[in-house]
């Protein structure tokens, strides 16, 4: 008997899935919405003319390979710090924010989560919302963390249960961990208002509990780094400590090279010397240090005036394609098909994701039928649709519901 004949196989990842079903569909006709990266007009993957330029930079350099420190490039820790937290922030003035380069998103989350569940000093248990990015669950479970839910969307508004949202975190227990999706919420691409983020921040204080944002989209959501980092910068304004955890595998399309930053705030700067050296013994057991080229691509970016503006053009065009995806397909849908039920949750959304209120049977037909893939949730990608297919697209919602 072999050495793993009792491994039971596990199921396959949702949403790597939904990719292989699309590749085997050999139908011209075929869209493939399930995937979280950006595509362009021509349905492509978009690498960023400043990513170009930042790699030209790096090769005429002649940059040696050797290894990073355990928290990575320094200069571009230091800029992915300032554009989250602003260049007015106290503590960043203070040099009072520990910040370690991350493996993408992920990776931040998941120091995070070792982090939490090594020096925590109350509950540890983090609160996540209902739904959230599938990944969030299984990352602090294995990070060690007590995981329990609060409500965040409301099915019959298709919008944000925002009373639902305040009573769980009123009833959670003092200290406990938040998850805060800072902008572009994944899955329903729902965010609180600036005004419901003022009344969160309260709530937060009051309950003592501990805001720990994902910003995975900032510049993504509204096409400016700065509206998108209202929550954190009004959080931090507010005398909060947070943890952040940065990706730029979205505003850079920097995906595969896997750059992130995790951060904390503290009071001092004895105090984040402290800390770094805590997220430093909890990196190291895990894969020593870094990887270079990607944080040398953003840092390039994040450095110079030139390619950091034509960088912020292209965040914003890539926000404002999608954002046009949006009113096309609103349009569509209620004027031009009169397709059945209330479809204005699909303009009033941000980000890369739509939560379009299609039923699970509804997702199965297009999947079957129109050769159209999403996740069961009703979740589409706007980033897949493009003046070539948000006809067809719309039409067969349109047979989807009727
Ligand atoms: N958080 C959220 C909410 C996300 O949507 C994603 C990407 N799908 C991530 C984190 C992390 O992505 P990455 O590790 O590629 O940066």
């Amino acid at each position: 008997v072999s050495t793993w004949s009792a491994v039971p196989a596990g199921p396959p990842d949702p949403i790597l899935g939904i990719t292989e079903a699309f590749k085997a569909d050999k139908d011209p006709r075929k869209i493939n919405l399930g995937v979280g990266a950006y595509r362009d007009e021509n349905g492509k993957p978009y690498v960023l003319n400043a990513v170009k330029k930042a790699e030209e930079k790096i090769a005429a350099a002649k940059l040696d390979k050797e290894y990073l420190g355990i928290t990575g490039l320094a200069s571009f820790t230091q800029n992915a710090a300032r554009l989250a937290y602003g260049v007015d922030s106290e503590p960043l003035k203070q040099n009072a924010i520990a910040v370690a380069q991350s493996i993408s998103g992920t990776g931040a989350l998941r120091i995070g989560g070792a982090f939490i569940a090594r020096h925590y000093p109350h509950a540890k248990v983090i609160y996540l919302p209902t739904p959230t990015w599938g990944n969030h669950m299984p990352l602090f479970k294995d990070s060690g963390l007590e995981v329990r839910r609060y409500r965040y969307f409301d099915s019959k508004t298709v919008g944000l249960d925002f009373a639902g949202m305040k009573e769980d975190l009123k009833n959670a227990p003092e200290g406990a961990v938040i998850l805060l999706h800072a902008c572009a919420h994944n899955p329903t691409g729902i965010d609180p208002t600036q005004e419901q983020w003022k009344e969160l921040s309260d709530l937060v204080a009051e309950k003592k509990l501990f805001p720990f944002f994902d910003m995975a989209y900032q510049g993504f959501a509204s096409g400016s780094t700065t509206r998108d980092a209202f929550a954190v910068r009004h959080f931090v304004a507010q005398g909060h400590d947070i943890a952040l955890c940065q990706s730029f595998a979205k505003n850079m399309g920097l995906y595969g090279e896997r750059v992130g930053a995790f951060s904390l705030t503290t009071r001092s700067e004895e105090e984040k010397k402290r800390v770094e050296s805590q997220i430093k013994i909890i990196i190291r057991p895990m894969y020593s240090n870094p990887p270079l080229h990607g944080a040398h691509i953003a840092n390039n970016i994040l450095s110079d005036p030139e390619l950091y503006q034509e960088w912020e053009g292209e965040v914003k065009g890539m926000a404002d394609r999608i954002i046009n995806m949006r009113e096309r397909l609103y349009n569509l849908l209620t004027h031009e098909l009169k397709t059945p039920g209330e479809w204005g949750h699909i303009k009033s959304q941000i980000g890369m994701f739509s939560f379009t209120g299609l039923k699970t049977e509804q997702c199965k037909a297009l999947a079957e039928k129109a050769h159209i893939y999403m996740t069961m949730d009703g979740r589409i990608s706007m980033a897949g649709l493009n003046g070539s297919n948000i006809e067809y697209f719309a039409q067969s919602v349109d047979a989807a519901v009727r």
